[in-house]
């Protein structure tokens, strides 16, 4: 076999990988099924040829001839759908092509290629694409200057599209070249590999949507080489030494090929990355870029010089045309846009076209969906084109929606990228930006998008710890606070008392019109006087007079107080518990806790009994863990109306109430004292349905 059999097959087998490859990414695209007939024509055109070589048959021969005539109208296509060339002439130049092949073709048929003239006609038919290729550059010429005026061309990216020509004309030259029959072929042959590599330079130019650069191109190289390498050596290590031994030949090839398809895709990801990085000088200062910027992440005390930082990172980094930050609000219900950098784009004054939103809501389904690639592990950021291609992939119409509405959801925020800030499954805050062509070296798709995700990992943590700080001040404030108030509250109750002691005196009990407000005097007086009893017990100092006592005991003695004074329509019960569980504890403190517990679930039932539906309150004891680790739990459990999302970080935050008549400092209290015995409170509620609030001791050992 001579070296243009064998590079026949090398450009027949590559050529039609090519082509697959490209058409397996979508059928649809116009451009991609250009690049796939053409690929599959030249491959059936190499193979021919090849097998012709091996075969010496004329039938091949006659195949080879048939599959050149056609290369020209391909090509042409090709390059019209590629540079988007549509005018007159170059439709005109596709007509005379087809027409050529077609009388070439039939001229085959009717076995004239015995005519040298004929065959002459064949054999040299694509160098026909050469002085297509030439007309085209001059149409193309003539027409980019026709659209100097107009605001862009359509053809995004194809900038060096004279490196598409070049490179075209070289290629063809040498390919022709090679089968020269009456020069002898002294000129060695170069164009089948040189067709092959064209192909393959055209294929990336076409799915990275634009023309890659040198060291690009050279790093895709050495993935394939690489990875060729390595498979060859599979291959010769199980396969290579096996002599005439069909049944082993046939189990090591499939263990190789089985080892390959596992191996591949790993392999792939990896050299390309290290590669990519080794040869893209872009790839290493974006690197560099996201370092530095996740070490100034430490320093910032603040969150307005965090937002700042965010957004300059997202600018250094990504170059989108602009960018918004949106933040979680205290109250956990909505984002709002806390910043943003560039120029926001003005919305279109169509019909019917929103302003770009400033706020979102918490539950948004784009944020929803951001969860849900979170929970499965995947990288939570968004993208149009990402989601594009999942509506390509969605069998359903309802799941075409969903991703449907997520692109809409997108563009409502002016963007087409969201990065979401994850703090423990909780996305406390992202960024929205609008940059539709990724710029270097983030490869088309966005691919090197996962090694921006640490930089926002961090963000999140850097936020998380800010807003522990900003809460641990603001309790060491109210707690500076509470020791003045303390003092403040000796100060008003005695008055307090001497003001009730007189409206009492006035006999509020009358029927005179004035007794109306010795009544509200007296009621405010008992208000005030409940807060400053609670308020002072807030500020006590935690007592030491610890007892070993029966947990049971305690809880059931407190339900049956409880219950001396019952609520109509509400229900309090003691679940059966262990009797044997004992804590230590100051009893009046726990007691004090349950009934302020029970209290706050009767107040959350008093709607539910408006309406009629029975209210229940059960009060239950559990031991959980074994040994020294061993801990008690007491279960306030009701069926109100449950905390809403929002207040449930707020609950014990002293003076938080929803309700008018609440002091707000009944759980704060609860959690001091819980806390003075080295316990904690949890609660768990559904809105609408129910709130248990957790006493958590540890259990007293003999
Ligand atoms: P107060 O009862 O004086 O309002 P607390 O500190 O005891 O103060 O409670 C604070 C807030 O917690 C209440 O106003 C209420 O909104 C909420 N809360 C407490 N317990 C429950 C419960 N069982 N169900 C619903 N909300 C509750």
């Amino acid at each position: 076999m001579d070296i243009l059999g064998q590079s026949s097959l090398i450009l027949g087998v590559t050529s039609f990988a090519l082509g697959f490859s490209i058409l397996s990414r979508n059928v649809k695209n116009k451009l991609f099924l250009a690049f796939a007939v053409l690929t599959t024509l030249v491959s059936c055109w190499a193979l021919a040829f090849f097998f012709e070589k091996i075969s010496g048959s004329g039938t091949f021969y006659r195949w080879h001839l048939f599959f050149n005539i056609w290369l020209a109208p391909a090509a042409l296509t090709l390059i019209r759908v590629m540079v988007r060339i549509r005018d007159n002439t170059s439709r005109r130049l596709l007509d005379i092509s087809v027409l050529l092949s077609l009388s070439l073709s039939v001229a085959l048929i009717l076995r004239y290629e015995t005519i040298p003239w004929v065959l002459l006609l064949i054999y040299f038919e694509p160098a026909a694409v050469l002085l297509q290729i030439f007309v085209l550059m001059w149409i193309d010429r003539r027409l980019r200057a026709g659209f100097k005026r107009l605001p862009k061309l359509p053809t995004v990216g194809f900038s060096r599209r004279n490196l598409i020509y070049a490179g075209g004309l070289l290629v063809l030259a040498t390919t022709v070249m090679d089968h020269v029959p009456f020069l002898g072929k002294i000129i060695p042959s170069f164009g089948n590999i040189g067709l092959a590599v064209y192909l393959f330079f055209i294929s990336q130019a076409i799915t990275e949507q634009r023309l890659l650069n040198f060291g690009a191109l050279f790093s895709r190289f050495i993935v394939l080489l690489a990875v060729a390498l390595t498979l060859t050596g599979v291959y010769s290590l199980l396969v290579a030494w096996i002599e005439n031994s069909p049944g082993l030949f046939f189990l090591n090839s499939f263990i190789a090929s089985f080892l390959i398809l596992m191996l591949l895709d790993p392999l792939r990801t990896a050299v390309r990355y290290f590669t990519h990085r080794l040869l893209s000088k872009e790839h290493r200062r974006l690197e560099q870029t996201l370092r530095e910027a996740q070490r100034k992440l430490t320093g910032i005390v603040d969150l307005g010089s965090l937002f700042q930082a965010i957004l300059l990172t997202t600018e250094q980094t990504l170059q989108p045309g602009w960018a918004a930050l949106f933040v979680l609000r205290g109250d956990g219900t909505k984002y709002r846009r806390v910043r943003i950098a560039g120029k926001e784009p003005q919305t279109v004054p169509a019909p019917g076209a929103s302003p770009i939103l400033k706020e979102i809501l918490a539950d948004h389904p784009l944020l929803q969906y951001c969860e849900s690639l979170q929970k499965k592990g995947e990288l939570p950021i968004l993208l149009d084109q990402i989601i594009e291609n999942e509506i390509d992939r969605s069998a359903s119409r309802v799941q075409r929606e969903g991703y449907a509405a997520l692109i809409q959801g997108l563009k409502a925020l002016g963007s087409n990228l969201l990065i979401p800030i994850v703090d423990s499954g909780k996305i406390m805050g992202f960024v929205t930006l609008w940059a539709p062509a990724p710029p270097e070296p983030w490869g088309s798709n966005w691919g090197l998008l996962p090694i921006i995700y640490p930089y926002f990992e961090q963000v999140a943590a850097t936020m998380r710890s800010m807003e522990i700080y900003v809460r641990q001040r603001e309790k060491e404030r109210l707690a500076a606070l509470g020791e003045m108030a303390a003092g403040l509250a000796h100060e008003i109750r005695n008055p307090l008392g001497a003001i009730k002691g007189a409206a009492q005196f006035l006999d509020p009990t009358d029927d005179k019109p004035e007794s109306r407000f010795l009544r509200v005097i007296i009621e405010e007086v008992d208000r005030l006087n409940r807060v400053v009893t609670q308020f002072l017990d807030y500020s006590k100092p935690p007592t030491t007079d610890f007892r070993v006592i029966s947990l049971a005991s305690l809880v059931q003695k407190t339900v049956e107080m409880m219950n001396a004074n019952p609520r109509p329509g509400v229900k309090l019960e003691c679940l059966p518990g262990d009797t044997t569980i004992q804590v230590q504890v100051a009893p009046e403190q726990i007691q004090q806790v349950l009934i302020n517990l029970i209290q706050n679930a009767t107040k959350a039932l008093e709607k539910r009994v408006e309406e009629g539906i029975p209210g229940l309150i059960q009060v239950g004891i559990e031991r959980e863990g074994v040994g020294q680790q061993s801990e008690v739990i007491i279960t306030v459990e009701d069926n109100g109306h449950g905390v809403k999302r929002e207040h449930l970080e707020k609950l014990f935050i002293p003076f938080f109430t929803t309700s008018p008549s609440g002091t707000g400092l009944g759980l704060s209290i609860s959690q001091k004292i819980i806390e003075s015995h080295r316990g904690r409170i949890d609660v768990v509620t559904e809105e609408g349905r129910f709130t248990r609030f957790s006493v958590i001791l540890p259990e007293a050992k003999e």
